[in-house]
Protein backbone atom coordinates (compact mmCIF):
# COMPACT_ATOMS: atom_id res chain seq x y z
CA UNK A 1 0.00 0.00 0.00
CA UNK A 2 1.15 3.73 -0.74
CA UNK A 3 0.55 6.67 0.86
CA UNK A 4 1.19 9.54 -0.20
CA UNK A 5 2.97 11.98 2.26
CA UNK A 6 5.42 14.73 2.25
CA UNK A 7 4.96 15.49 -1.24
CA UNK A 8 5.53 11.73 -2.41
CA UNK A 9 4.49 8.43 -2.16
CA UNK A 10 6.23 6.19 0.48
CA UNK A 11 5.26 2.39 1.69
CA UNK A 12 2.44 2.02 4.63
CA UNK A 13 5.11 1.19 6.80
CA UNK A 14 7.37 4.12 5.98
CA UNK A 15 4.55 6.69 6.15
CA UNK A 16 5.46 8.73 9.52
CA UNK A 17 4.44 11.56 10.10
CA UNK A 18 6.74 14.11 13.27
CA UNK A 19 5.68 14.16 17.14
CA UNK A 20 5.97 17.65 16.50
CA UNK A 21 2.65 17.64 13.88
CA UNK A 22 0.22 20.19 15.42
CA UNK A 23 -2.51 17.47 13.96
CA UNK A 24 -1.06 15.15 16.45
CA UNK A 25 -0.60 18.11 19.32
CA UNK A 26 -3.12 19.55 19.00
CA UNK A 27 -5.76 18.26 16.38
CA UNK A 28 -4.69 21.13 14.23
CA UNK A 29 -6.24 20.45 10.79
CA UNK A 30 -8.91 19.48 8.59
CA UNK A 31 -9.89 16.40 7.10
CA UNK A 32 -12.26 14.33 3.85
CA UNK A 33 -13.25 11.15 3.39
CA UNK A 34 -14.00 10.49 0.04
CA UNK A 35 -14.88 6.96 -1.81
CA UNK A 36 -14.22 5.83 -4.99
CA UNK A 37 -16.81 3.26 -6.49
CA UNK A 38 -15.50 1.53 -9.39
CA UNK A 39 -12.84 3.86 -10.22
CA UNK A 40 -14.95 6.61 -10.07
CA UNK A 41 -13.90 9.27 -7.43
CA UNK A 42 -17.62 10.35 -6.10
CA UNK A 43 -18.14 13.71 -5.81
CA UNK A 44 -14.72 14.56 -5.39
CA UNK A 45 -15.23 18.40 -6.55
CA UNK A 46 -17.58 18.57 -3.50
CA UNK A 47 -15.02 16.71 -0.63
CA UNK A 48 -12.72 18.98 -2.22
CA UNK A 49 -14.21 22.22 -1.80
CA UNK A 50 -15.24 21.28 1.69
CA UNK A 51 -11.51 20.67 2.67
CA UNK A 52 -10.16 24.03 1.17
CA UNK A 53 -13.18 25.70 2.96
CA UNK A 54 -12.44 23.92 6.42
CA UNK A 55 -9.28 24.92 5.77
CA UNK A 56 -9.81 28.58 5.01
CA UNK A 57 -11.98 29.05 8.25
CA UNK A 58 -9.10 28.03 10.68
CA UNK A 59 -6.45 29.92 8.45
CA UNK A 60 -4.50 26.98 7.15
CA UNK A 61 -3.02 27.41 3.51
CA UNK A 62 -3.06 24.01 2.23
CA UNK A 63 0.41 23.68 -0.22
CA UNK A 64 -1.60 22.45 -3.17
CA UNK A 65 -4.16 24.32 -5.28
CA UNK A 66 -7.38 22.85 -6.07
CA UNK A 67 -6.78 20.75 -9.25
CA UNK A 68 -3.41 19.93 -7.77
CA UNK A 69 -4.73 17.94 -4.90
CA UNK A 70 -7.86 16.61 -6.93
CA UNK A 71 -4.50 14.79 -9.42
CA UNK A 72 -2.81 14.21 -6.13
CA UNK A 73 -6.46 12.21 -4.90
CA UNK A 74 -6.69 10.26 -8.42
CA UNK A 75 -3.16 9.25 -8.14
CA UNK A 76 -3.48 7.74 -4.97
CA UNK A 77 -6.11 5.73 -5.99
CA UNK A 78 -4.15 4.25 -8.87
CA UNK A 79 -1.59 4.21 -7.43
CA UNK A 80 -2.36 1.43 -4.88
CA UNK A 81 -4.85 -0.15 -8.19
CA UNK A 82 -7.87 0.30 -6.06
CA UNK A 83 -11.71 0.06 -8.10
CA UNK A 84 -13.20 0.90 -4.73
CA UNK A 85 -11.77 2.65 -2.47
CA UNK A 86 -11.84 4.92 0.47
CA UNK A 87 -10.03 7.70 0.57
CA UNK A 88 -8.75 9.79 3.45
CA UNK A 89 -7.51 13.32 3.48
CA UNK A 90 -5.47 14.75 5.65
CA UNK A 91 -4.17 18.02 5.79
CA UNK A 92 -2.59 19.28 9.23
CA UNK A 93 -0.57 22.79 10.20
CA UNK A 94 2.23 20.82 9.61
CA UNK A 95 5.76 20.47 12.35
CA UNK A 96 5.86 23.54 14.72
CA UNK A 97 7.38 24.00 18.63
CA UNK A 98 5.36 22.67 21.58
CA UNK A 99 3.57 26.49 21.78
CA UNK A 100 -0.20 26.71 20.25
CA UNK A 101 0.66 28.92 18.36
CA UNK A 102 0.10 27.88 13.86
CA UNK A 103 3.15 30.44 13.14
CA UNK A 104 5.73 28.09 14.27
CA UNK A 105 4.20 25.73 11.31
CA UNK A 106 6.10 26.53 8.21
CA UNK A 107 4.02 23.92 6.06
CA UNK A 108 0.88 21.84 6.38
CA UNK A 109 1.11 18.29 6.15
CA UNK A 110 -0.68 16.76 3.32
CA UNK A 111 -1.22 12.69 3.66
CA UNK A 112 -3.73 10.76 1.41
CA UNK A 113 -4.71 7.31 2.14
CA UNK A 114 -6.48 5.29 -0.15
CA UNK A 115 -7.62 1.75 1.19
CA UNK A 116 -10.47 -0.53 0.84
CA UNK A 117 -12.96 -0.37 3.92
CA UNK A 118 -16.25 -1.73 5.15
CA UNK A 119 -17.47 0.94 8.22
CA UNK A 120 -20.51 -1.88 9.00
CA UNK A 121 -20.30 -5.35 8.50
CA UNK A 122 -21.82 -6.22 5.50
CA UNK A 123 -24.62 -8.11 7.53
CA UNK A 124 -25.79 -5.26 8.97
CA UNK A 125 -26.87 -3.44 5.37
CA UNK A 126 -29.47 -6.07 5.18
CA UNK A 127 -30.63 -6.06 9.12
CA UNK A 128 -30.34 -2.76 9.74
CA UNK A 129 -28.78 -1.62 12.66
CA UNK A 130 -29.71 -0.98 16.82
CA UNK A 131 -28.58 3.05 18.04
CA UNK A 132 -29.03 4.62 20.91
CA UNK A 133 -28.93 8.22 22.02
CA UNK A 134 -26.00 9.71 24.21
CA UNK A 135 -25.11 12.20 26.55
CA UNK A 136 -22.53 13.96 24.77
CA UNK A 137 -23.99 17.21 22.75
CA UNK A 138 -22.55 18.41 19.23
CA UNK A 139 -20.31 21.35 19.57
CA UNK A 140 -22.35 24.64 19.38
CA UNK A 141 -22.55 25.66 16.36
CA UNK A 142 -21.64 29.18 17.32
CA UNK A 143 -18.23 28.34 18.94
CA UNK A 144 -17.03 26.05 15.83
CA UNK A 145 -19.01 25.79 13.20
CA UNK A 146 -19.59 21.72 11.87
CA UNK A 147 -19.35 22.64 8.79
CA UNK A 148 -15.00 22.56 9.76
CA UNK A 149 -14.38 19.19 9.47
CA UNK A 150 -11.80 19.64 11.71
CA UNK A 151 -9.36 17.31 13.40
CA UNK A 152 -10.84 17.77 16.33
CA UNK A 153 -13.14 14.82 16.64
CA UNK A 154 -13.55 13.92 20.06
CA UNK A 155 -16.61 14.65 20.81
CA UNK A 156 -17.76 11.85 17.84
CA UNK A 157 -15.33 9.65 19.60
CA UNK A 158 -17.27 9.99 22.92
CA UNK A 159 -19.95 9.28 21.13
CA UNK A 160 -18.42 6.29 19.61
CA UNK A 161 -17.18 5.13 23.09
CA UNK A 162 -20.93 5.68 24.37
CA UNK A 163 -21.82 3.04 21.57
CA UNK A 164 -19.56 0.85 22.65
CA UNK A 165 -20.33 0.62 25.88
CA UNK A 166 -24.37 0.46 24.85
CA UNK A 167 -23.50 -2.67 22.34
CA UNK A 168 -24.58 -0.88 19.64
CA UNK A 169 -22.45 0.39 16.24
CA UNK A 170 -23.77 3.80 16.63
CA UNK A 171 -25.07 6.26 18.01
CA UNK A 172 -26.86 9.94 17.93
CA UNK A 173 -25.89 13.34 19.52
CA UNK A 174 -28.20 16.18 20.08
CA UNK A 175 -27.49 19.56 20.28
CA UNK A 176 -27.61 21.62 23.44
CA UNK A 177 -31.27 22.87 23.16
CA UNK A 178 -31.89 18.89 23.10
CA UNK A 179 -32.74 18.70 19.05
CA UNK A 180 -31.31 15.49 17.41
CA UNK A 181 -27.75 16.51 15.12
CA UNK A 182 -25.85 13.53 14.10
CA UNK A 183 -24.27 10.07 14.23
CA UNK A 184 -20.81 10.14 14.95
CA UNK A 185 -19.92 10.62 11.48
CA UNK A 186 -22.97 10.25 9.83
CA UNK A 187 -26.17 12.30 8.83
CA UNK A 188 -29.92 11.22 10.25
CA UNK A 189 -32.80 11.30 8.00
CA UNK A 190 -36.68 9.84 9.20
CA UNK A 191 -39.44 8.81 6.35
CA UNK A 192 -42.68 9.86 7.78
CA UNK A 193 -45.62 9.78 5.96
CA UNK A 194 -43.92 9.70 2.38
CA UNK A 195 -41.47 12.86 3.84
CA UNK A 196 -38.20 13.23 4.30
CA UNK A 197 -36.90 14.63 7.36
CA UNK A 198 -33.02 15.41 8.04
CA UNK A 199 -32.02 18.00 10.56
CA UNK A 200 -30.96 21.37 9.05
CA UNK A 201 -27.16 22.61 9.25
CA UNK A 202 -27.77 25.03 12.23
CA UNK A 203 -29.07 22.35 14.65
CA UNK A 204 -25.06 21.62 14.67
CA UNK A 205 -25.36 18.66 11.86
CA UNK A 206 -21.82 18.52 9.33
CA UNK A 207 -24.10 19.37 5.60
CA UNK A 208 -22.80 15.85 4.61
CA UNK A 209 -22.34 15.51 0.71
CA UNK A 210 -23.98 12.27 0.94
CA UNK A 211 -26.91 13.90 2.54
CA UNK A 212 -27.06 16.29 -0.09
CA UNK A 213 -27.11 13.93 -2.42
CA UNK A 214 -29.98 11.85 -1.15
CA UNK A 215 -31.58 14.76 -0.98
CA UNK A 216 -31.17 15.85 -4.82
CA UNK A 217 -31.67 11.95 -5.20
CA UNK A 218 -35.21 12.40 -3.32
CA UNK A 219 -36.44 15.23 -4.76
CA UNK A 220 -36.12 13.85 -8.20
CA UNK A 221 -38.23 10.76 -6.81
CA UNK A 222 -40.86 12.97 -5.62
CA UNK A 223 -40.31 12.71 -1.86
CA UNK A 224 -41.03 15.88 -0.06
CA UNK A 225 -37.84 17.34 2.08
CA UNK A 226 -37.94 19.27 5.02
CA UNK A 227 -34.78 20.26 6.89
CA UNK A 228 -36.26 21.11 10.08
CA UNK A 229 -35.05 20.23 14.09
CA UNK A 230 -36.85 17.33 15.45
CA UNK A 231 -35.93 15.64 18.78
CA UNK A 232 -35.91 12.20 20.28
CA UNK A 233 -39.95 11.54 19.96
CA UNK A 234 -39.89 12.08 16.33
CA UNK A 235 -36.87 9.85 15.99
CA UNK A 236 -38.83 7.12 17.86
CA UNK A 237 -42.18 7.29 16.10
CA UNK A 238 -40.61 7.85 12.42
CA UNK A 239 -42.01 5.24 9.59
CA UNK A 240 -38.36 4.87 8.98
CA UNK A 241 -34.87 6.40 9.68
CA UNK A 242 -31.80 6.23 8.16
CA UNK A 243 -28.26 7.15 8.54
CA UNK A 244 -25.96 8.80 5.68
CA UNK A 245 -22.19 9.60 5.25
CA UNK A 246 -19.14 8.82 2.95
CA UNK A 247 -18.21 5.71 4.93
CA UNK A 248 -21.34 4.53 6.31
CA UNK A 249 -23.16 4.47 2.63
CA UNK A 250 -26.69 4.84 3.01
CA UNK A 251 -28.03 2.55 6.11
CA UNK A 252 -31.03 1.79 8.11
CA UNK A 253 -31.75 1.83 11.92
CA UNK A 254 -34.52 -0.69 12.99
CA UNK A 255 -34.29 0.39 16.92
CA UNK A 256 -33.42 3.48 18.29
CA UNK A 257 -33.68 3.44 22.37
CA UNK A 258 -35.10 0.18 22.48
CA UNK A 259 -37.96 1.58 20.36
CA UNK A 260 -38.66 -0.33 17.41
CA UNK A 261 -38.79 1.43 14.12
CA UNK A 262 -40.68 -0.57 11.23
CA UNK A 263 -41.40 -3.90 12.69
CA UNK A 264 -37.65 -4.41 13.30
CA UNK A 265 -36.61 -4.36 9.53
CA UNK A 266 -35.38 -1.39 6.80
CA UNK A 267 -38.26 0.22 5.52
CA UNK A 268 -39.25 0.41 1.84
CA UNK A 269 -38.47 3.47 1.31
CA UNK A 270 -34.98 3.14 2.95
CA UNK A 271 -34.38 -0.07 0.64
CA UNK A 272 -35.49 1.96 -2.52
CA UNK A 273 -33.51 5.54 -1.54
CA UNK A 274 -30.79 3.30 -1.42
CA UNK A 275 -30.77 0.96 -4.42
CA UNK A 276 -31.27 4.52 -6.37
CA UNK A 277 -28.11 5.50 -4.06
CA UNK A 278 -26.36 2.86 -5.08
CA UNK A 279 -26.94 3.26 -9.46
CA UNK A 280 -25.63 7.50 -8.55
CA UNK A 281 -22.37 7.16 -7.30
CA UNK A 282 -21.08 4.97 -10.05
CA UNK A 283 -21.70 7.79 -12.47
CA UNK A 284 -21.51 11.26 -10.34
CA UNK A 285 -17.61 11.59 -9.79
CA UNK A 286 -14.72 11.98 -11.35
CA UNK A 287 -12.70 9.10 -12.96
N1 LIG B 1 -21.29 13.93 10.20
C1 LIG B 1 -20.01 13.85 10.58
C2 LIG B 1 -19.64 14.32 11.94
C3 LIG B 1 -19.04 13.32 9.70
O1 LIG B 1 -17.77 13.26 10.07
C4 LIG B 1 -19.44 12.87 8.44
C5 LIG B 1 -18.45 12.31 7.52
O2 LIG B 1 -17.86 13.01 6.76
C6 LIG B 1 -20.79 12.97 8.08
C7 LIG B 1 -21.69 13.50 8.99
C8 LIG B 1 -21.26 12.54 6.73
O3 LIG B 1 -20.81 13.44 5.76
P1 LIG B 1 -20.47 12.96 4.27
O4 LIG B 1 -21.71 12.42 3.69
O5 LIG B 1 -20.01 14.21 3.59
O6 LIG B 1 -19.41 11.93 4.38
Amino acid sequence: QWIFLSGEFVRKEDAKISVYDHGFLYGDGVFEGIRAYDGVLYKLDEHLLRLYESAKSIMLDIPYDVVEMRELVVDTVRKNDLRDAYVRLVVSRGVGNLGLDPNSCSTAQVVIIAEELALFPKELYETGLEIVSVATRRNRPDVLSPKVKSLNYLNNILVKIEANLAGVPEALMMNNEGFVAEGSGDNIFLVKNKTLYTPPGYVGALEGITRQAIIELAEEEGYVIKQEPFTRHDVYVADEVFLTGTAAEVIAVVKVDGRVINDGKPGPETEYITERFRDKVKTDGTS
